[in-house]
């Protein structure tokens, strides 16, 4: 899967977008979010005829996108600095960038109740963002699994793996193999709102689907479980590294 950067007018402005080759792709598609800015995603078949051609019949939804988004000039990616605030569970935790110790290679990072200290190497200080998003996904990882852990002996719904990785249009989902992923990002939000998911995710196990008995049973369990479904629709997008 090959990535190209590529730069576009878009109704007179230039646009920055990445042209994503996949050979799994079956139809030539268009995203526009605020942590991959513009993708085309660009099937084996399709031809840069066929990519300009999509490119202008989308003109005017993709500049309105790429204005709510803020995505004209690429991905919006934060820039961290000492004093930001990381949410750790709906925790704000204050950001703290300190350089290692003399003789340190490898990145530190302390959790306190209220401090987030990130220790790196010199040259990473001016861009901190890999190595919290490094920490942030094992931290995540650890976390999402814990409280999986939970639901699971309280409900005897158990999953037979839990991934947890990076997804762009979903905080959860379930195979039906019965394998639970969710979005490292999801660790972020308040501990009511990962639970919510949690609980949602293994009821899938028991209905793959989003009918009355689902959410019966979601409700059963978790009766708050739609206004946390509501505060990811609404507040989602402030999960960001
Ligand atoms: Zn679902």
């Amino acid at each position: 899967m090959a990535r190209r950067q590529d730069i576009r007018l878009v109704q007179g402005r230039p646009l920055r977008l990445q042209l994503r080759r996949s050979s799994r792709a079956r139809h030539l598609r268009l995203d526009v979010t605020p942590r991959r800015g513009v993708e085309v995603v660009v099937p084996r078949w399709a031809t840069r005829r066929d990519v300009d051609a999509l490119l202008a019949d989308a003109e005017s939804w993709l500049a309105e996108k790429a204005e709510v988004h803020g995505v004209w000039d690429g991905p919006r990616r934060r820039q961290w600095t000492s004093g930001d605030h990381v949410s750790l569970l709906g925790e704000p935790h204050v950001l703290e960038l300190a350089p290692l110790p003399e003789g340190r290679k490898r990145p530190r990072v302390t959790v306190m109740p209220f401090e987030l200290l990130l220790e790196l190497p010199a040259m990473e200080l001016l861009d901190p963002r890999p190595a919290l998003e490094r920490w942030l996904r094992r931290f995540a990882g650890d976390e999402l699994r814990r409280r999986t852990r939970h639901w699971s002996d309280r409900t005897g719904l158990a999953p037979s793996r839990v991934i947890v990785g990076e997804r762009t249009s979903r905080w959860g989902s379930c195979s039906a193999r019965g394998t639970l992923s969710y979005c490292y990002r999801l660790v972020m939000a308040p501990r009511e709102v990962v639970d919510a998911v949690v609980v949602h995710e293994l009821c899938h196990l028991r209905h793959m689907h989003h009918g009355p008995e689902f959410h019966a049973m979601v409700r059963r369990l978790y009766p708050d479980h739609d206004e946390a479904m509501v505060w990811l629709r609404t507040r989602g997008h402030e999960l960001e590294v």
